[in-house]
């Protein structure tokens, strides 16, 4: 599996509770599944600064 680390805390935790970090978009836990999210989660998601969802893995900010 990829190890990158990118300084959010996700990396460095011992238990990590969603799949994607929201920082780099790369899956935390693979053993984390979860269903679609609505447009309204990843539009409150965006104002918390995350750069992308932790349940889907979806880039939330643009550019870049
Ligand atoms: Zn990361
Ligand atoms: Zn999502």
């Amino acid at each position: 599996m990829l190890r990158v680390r990118c300084g959010n805390d996700n990396h460095g935790r011992s238990v990590v509770t969603v799949r994607f970090c929201s920082g780099c978009g790369v899956i935390v836990n693979d053993r984390i599944h979860t269903g679609g999210c609505a447009p309204e989660k990843h539009a409150r998601r965006r104002r918390t600064q995350s750069t992308y969802c932790v349940d889907c893995g979806t880039r939330l900010v643009q550019g870049r």
